[in-house]
């Protein structure tokens, strides 16, 4: 078995084979909450390591393009079963990656098995369009063709999931990958690779190169030989990305960064929104794209929310998130650990009320690890940095709200637009607020996080550039359109032109 007795030193999957980085220097990939655990070292790929892996992905192109999808269908089938038969392995090693608990990172398995069954299934649809010509004895269809080269670059917060996410449908659709995952989060991807090439999937179609961004994903970005990229990660590097994408017009998808809402009205299930606003601020230590690091509360029930919403935070259970009594893990490292610091620092400088937590936690086991309190700020202006720019961490800012228009302006007033939701009894402002939010994700009595993988996901403004993960949306940026007419009149036909009267 691949991963129980795991090497210490790993290497890049180039070419079907494991194979050391040509520059020979390797990344510590560390417990967050326990640094003193070494997962393993993971090369720290350069430009060449990068050629290398673009080059066996250029050349495995022809004939996995070639393969019917049904086919290479079958390959993701096999990788979903051996992912059920792991889920657990390989949950436990993603928490000791990166520090979520691990009913969440037994998630995070689970949504590269739906994504993988997902994309399977693709593989005897991928359906395009017949329909009748303007002109006689003539055809017209549409059908869909893989793209080439994809290099696809990942963040760390989810790194099972998100990996799955680009490289199924990428795969499915008929394109060969190159993979630079996160260099927090190696062991996942090593793990999703070991499956898939146990599943049968010929050399060269997936290759992954580890390594930091400038020195390993940045080489994808300029590749001539790469087709598309597809991208997550914070809106920063988002912004680089596209700007190297563009001398060559690469295709580009840019997923990143956000700021959510949960918007609380006065006629909402009180319990349940606090409940919720838990679940999306504090879940995976606010370090998910989708967090409600924003909760705008109604000013009638605004001081019982956060009387309760408080007390609730205060519960919360903080450290190893394989302990089955934690709620709550640690930061990803210490930069993050200091992203936060810095934000708390800036919130009550805004002049914020810091109603709980605030505080690294660093005493006992705690000096271990990256751990944070989990934060709540109240009385919040929408304007304050806390409310309009991401933390990536486990800081709440609460803002007071008297209207529902109120309440939609602070939700759009941000760069970002990727998740929001509202928690209210009233069915007109439930539609509402689905038609008004300017988010690529909208949710009535639910927190801003739990995206199921076969509806489309992505977001606006700084958040992304039009396209979408997941779903048949995923194919739309997989593939490109080919149209077919194909005309068996035996004679010049001449479209606009031939087919009007007179
Ligand atoms: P990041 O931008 O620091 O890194 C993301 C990936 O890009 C990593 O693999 C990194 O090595 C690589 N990278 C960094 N610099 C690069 C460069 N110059 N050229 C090419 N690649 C480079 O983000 P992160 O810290 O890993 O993840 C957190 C961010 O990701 C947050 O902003 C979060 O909102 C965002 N995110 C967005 C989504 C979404 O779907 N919208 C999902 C998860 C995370």
């Amino acid at each position: 078995m691949p991963t129980s007795i795991a090497p210490a030193v790993f290497k890049n999957y180039i070419n079907g084979e494991w194979v050391e980085s040509r520059g020979g220097k390797m990344i510590e990939d560390r417990n967050p909450a326990d640094t003193s655990e070494l997962l393993g070292l993971f090369p720290a790929s350069s430009e060449v390591d990068v050629a290398f892996a673009v080059d066996a992905a250029k050349a495995a192109f022809p004939k996995w393009r070639l393969t019917p999808a049904p086919k290479r269908a079958e390959i993701l089938f096999r990788a979903a079963e051996i992912l059920i038969e792991r889920k657990d392995e390989y949950a436990v090693l993603m928490t000791r990656e990166m520090g979520k608990v691990l009913p969440e990172t037994r998630g995070d398995v689970q949504e590269a098995i739906d994504m993988t069954y997902l994309m399977a299934g693709e593989g005897r649809r991928q359906f395009g369009q017949t329909t009748p010509s303007e002109l006689p004895n003539k055809f017209a269809m549409s059908v869909r063709t893989p793209v080439g080269v994809a290099g696809l670059i990942t963040p760390w917060n989810f790194p099972m999931a998100i990996p799955s996410w680009k490289a199924m449908p990428a795969l499915i659709c008929g394109n060969t990958v190159v993979l630079k995952p996160a260099e927090d989060t190696p062991f996942s991807t090593y793990n999703l690779t070991q499956v898939l090439e146990e599943a049968g999937l010929p050399a060269g179609v997936l290759n992954v190169v580890f390594g930091e961004g400038p020195g390993a994903g940045s080489p994808l970005l300029t590749n001539p030989d790469v087709n598309l990229i597809s991208f997550t990660g914070s809106t920063e590097v988002g912004r680089i990305v596209s700007q190297a994408c563009a001398p060559t017009f690469k295709k580009c998808h840019l997923e990143m960064g956000g700021k959510n809402i949960i918007i609380v009205m006065d006629d909402a299930n009180l319990d349940l929104a606090i409940e919720g606003a838990i679940w999306g601020g504090f879940g995976t230590t606010g370090q998910r794209c989708t967090a409600a690091s924003r909760v705008a509360v109604h000013k009638k029930v605004y001081r019982e929310f956060v009387e309760k919403f408080v007390a609730r935070a205060k519960k919360l259970r903080v450290g190893d998130g394989l302990e089955p009594t934690t709620d709550m893990g640690p930061c990803i490292n210490e930069q993050q650990l200091k992203t936060v610091m810095r934000y708390v620092e800036i919130g009550k400088d805004e002049g914020a009320k810091l109603a709980t937590g605030g505080n690294r936690l660093d005493k006992g086991d705690y000096a271990k690890g990256w751990f944070h309190e989990p934060t709540v700020f109240t009385d919040c202006d929408p304007a304050m940095r806390i409310s309009q720019e991401e933390i990536f961490g486990p800081v709440v800012a609460l803002i007071p709200f008297e209207t529902f228009d109120d309440a939609i302006s602070i939700a759009n007033g941000v760069n970002y637009g990727l998740s929001a939701s509202i928690y209210t009894r009233n069915v007109n402002n439930a539609f509402r607020a689905q038609r008004d939010l300017e988010t690529g994700i909208v949710y009535v009595n639910a927190p801003t996080i739990g995206a199921e993988t076969h509806l489309p996901f992505g977001g606006t403004k700084n958040t992304g550039n039009g396209h979408r993960e997941s779903g048949v949306a995923a194919l739309d940026f997989y593939s490109d359109w080919k149209t077919v007419y194909i005309d068996y009149s035996d004679r010049l036909q001449r479209a606009q032109i031939d087919n009007t009267a007179g």
